[in-house]
Formats: structure tokens, sequence, C-alpha cells
């Protein structure tokens, strides 16, 4: 998962380059800036790496999720559908523009169910938001057949998945727009940032404005710039960029790296008839940050959690069931409508309604697995050592 493990060199060569300018601003100043623009370089790379007309960088993950909704127009009274399973950020950025989440179970792929997404759909249904959780495909080709055939908007929270593909395209450009994040934990990083990438002309030019105050960046200088609807300050700096600008560039090694860790892992822990893993809908194109494990019920799936800690081998392990940060059931801040602006009638009635509905699939489901962070810096003799502890404490807790 995590691009700051392989940190270094290329990375204090580009950020030098600004540091040299003092033009940490990506627009504007070009007398001073001596050609240096990290940002647009970085939106070229993006853009040609995921095979898409545009990308679109932001200051954050939430905040190009926020930027593309806004572009999509969805907002008032708009119902999003968006699976149980996700980093928050996800639903705040839904909220922000005043639209309602409307949480969709998730099967045993750890992503939106398409079944369960069809059923959850109503009048006001406006966009589908799959989350490429931990490294993978949502079932996107059932997902954008089901939004094509309904006509409503698809945005692909890829976050977790730069570089991942299904059946050879890019995650993230499959849909209306795709967003990614390069916060610190993220494949690549550039400290805190974002991107939504798209092929649409239209969303993209609304993306370009509305994450800079709506600036249409046409005037001579920026004081001559018009507005031509209301943006945000969302931007990315040119320090920030520069960063991602040096990871990008090493994407395809860190994929080669996190493949070859997966398999060996993968390959361990297979060993273990009783263990399930995560649905994967094209392994050629999981990007392997993670190893999704599905033990046989919660209360082994517990036990293994517990030991492995006392053993200090589950570093890097994630059991989200318990976890505050990335599944609905901890969501009691959602659920209560606890929010410092005053959320609209229409979203408080509906997250009102969580607690009434019935996610026992995504429950089990989140119960029962783990996901193990691949790390880029293991050496096979360390994976292998690794996973015969893992293998043992499963074991025992089997039997
Ligand atoms: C990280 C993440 C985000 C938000 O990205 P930030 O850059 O941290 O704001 C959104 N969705 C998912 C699924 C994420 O993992």
């Amino acid at each position: 998962m995590p691009g700051y493990e392989m940190f270094g060199d290329e990375e204090k060569k580009e950020v030098q380059d600004v540091l040299d300018t003092g033009i940490l601003l990506r627009y504007g100043f070009e007398a001073q800036r001596k050609n240096i623009w990290k940002s647009k370089q970085l939106e070229v790379a993006i853009a040609e790496r995921l095979s898409v007309r545009y990308a679109q960088l932001t200051s954050s993950g939430t905040t190009a999720l926020t930027t593309a909704l806004a572009s999509l127009g969805v907002g008032y009274g708009d119902e999003v559908l968006v699976p149980t399973f996700t980093f928050v950020a996800t639903v705040e950025s839904i909220l922000s523009v005043g639209a309602i989440p409307v949480f969709v179970d998730i099967d045993d792929s750890m992503t939106m169910n398409p079944v369960a997404a069809e059923q959850a759909i109503t009048a006001q249904t406006k966009c589908i938001v799959p989350v490429h959780m931990c490294g993978a495909m949502a079932d996107i080709e059932k997902l954008l057949a089901l939004a094509t055939r309904k006509k409503i908007l698809l945005l692909e929270d890829a976050c977790q998945s730069m570089a991942a593909s299904y059946k050879g395209k890019p995650l993230g450009s499959f849909g209306d727009a795709g967003v990614f994040s390069f916060d610190f934990v993220k494949t690549m990083t550039c400290g805190e940032g974002g991107v939504v990438v798209t092929n649409n002309e239209d969303i993209y030019k609304k993306c370009h404005g509305y994450s800079d105050h709506g600036h249409d960046h046409l005037g001579v200088d920026r004081g001559a710039d018009q507005h031509h609807f209301i943006g945000n300050n969302f931007r990315i700096s040119e320090l920030h960029a520069a960063v991602g600008l040096a990871q990008i560039r090493k994407i395809d090694t860190f994929l080669l790296i996190q493949r070859k860790n997966y398999e060996i892992l993968y390959n361990y822990m297979q060993t273990i008839p009783q263990l399930q893993f995560r649905k994967i809908y094209d392994s050629a194109g999981n990007s392997c940050t993670f190893l999704g494990c599905i033990f046989p019920t919660k209360t082994i799936t517990e036990k293994v959690v517990e030991k492995m800690k006392l053993e200090n081998i589950f570093a890097g392990g994630f059991h989200y069931y318990n976890n505050n940060w990335h599944y609905l059931k901890k969501w009691e801040h959602f659920k209560k409508a606890h929010s410092l602006y005053p959320l609209n009638t229409l979203q408080v009635a509906s997250l009102q309604k969580i607690e009434n509905r019935n996610f026992s699939i995504s429950d089990d489901l989140m119960a029962r697995t783990v996901f193990f962070a691949i790390s880029l810096v293991w050496k096979e003799e360390e994976i292998a050592i690794r996973a015969k502890k893992m293998i043992a404490v499963i074991a025992s807790c089997l039997s």
C-alpha cells in the first residue's frame, strides 16, 4: 500500500526544483517560476498512466470527491449510493454537497453488491459511488451497466486503488469520473493530495474551476480571471505535486513488488483449507496492496486478531469491523447526524433511518474479514517467517 516506504532522492530532487524558484502556487507567476510546473506535469503523467483525457489535482482525496460530485451536478435532494465499507471521506463529501448518502450492502468482494445497489435505486438516485477498496476492484462491469441502464451517474472512489485495473482498463476510468487519494498512506503519496480523472471535457472544466474558487484561468493574471460559478479552494501546492511526480514514476515498481510479495503470502495462506479469500473479479488487475482473508466465524476472527497482536505479528493487519474509520457500524456521528454545519432536513431524515436498516450481510462479512497490508520493503525470507507464524496462530484458533 504505502508509497512512503520507498521515498528518497527522487522526491527530494523534485521538491528542490520548486524550492529553488520559491513559487509554491500551481497557477500564475510565469516570469518567476522558470518553467517549473509540477502540478501540471503530474496531471499529464496521471492522465497518461490511467489512459484518460483529463486529470485535475486537488488538495486531498476528500476534496477530489467533493469536487467531482459538485462538477457532476450532485446536490440537494439527490441520493447517492455508497457501500457500507469505505472510508468516512466518501460519505463526508456526499453530505458536504447537500446530497443524501444511501448505504448499500457489500458482498464477498468486500465492495458494493450490484444487486443490492439496484434494489436501493429510487427516483431520487443521481449517482452510484462504488469504492475500489483495499487495492482491488468493485464489480465495475455490472455497476457500470446498472448506471447506464438506469441513466444515473457513476463516480468511482478509487482512492485506495491507484494503478489497479479491470480487464486491462485502469480503475477510475470507467465512470463519468474517478477519484484517487495521494495521502500519506496511499499507494503513491504527495503527503496530501488527490485527483479527479475523467474523459468528459465539461466535467473536467468544472473540476478545474471548482477546485480554485471558480477561476476560469483565462485571465492575463489571476485578478483578471472570470468566475462562472461558485468554487472552493481545494488546490494542491507545487511542493506536494513535486513529491507525487517522483512517486508516479515509481508506481509500476511499487506494483511489481506488491504483486510479488502478495503472491508469496497468499500461497502460504492458501494452505489453510478453512480460510477463504476476498473475491477478486480480475486477479491480474489487483494492485495487491492488501490480502483480504475471510475466517469461518466472528469468534475465530477475533481470536486470531487477539493472538496475532499478542505475538506481535498483527502489524499491518486491519479488522475493519472493529475500527472506527471504515465501516458503517461504528459511525454514530453519521447515524445521529452530528454535524457542525447544518445538514438539510432530507439528509437528517435519511441518516436517522440508518439504524433501522438491515445490514446483516455486511456485518457478517466485515466481522469475519481481516486485511493484511502488503509491504514494499519485505524481504522474501521475512515473508516466509511471517507467514509461518500467521499460519500457526490461525491453526491454533481453528482447532
Ligand atoms: C483515503 C480515502 C479517501 C480520502 O482521501 P484523503 O486524501 O485522505 O482525503 C476517500 N475514500 C477512500 C476509500 C479512501 O481510502
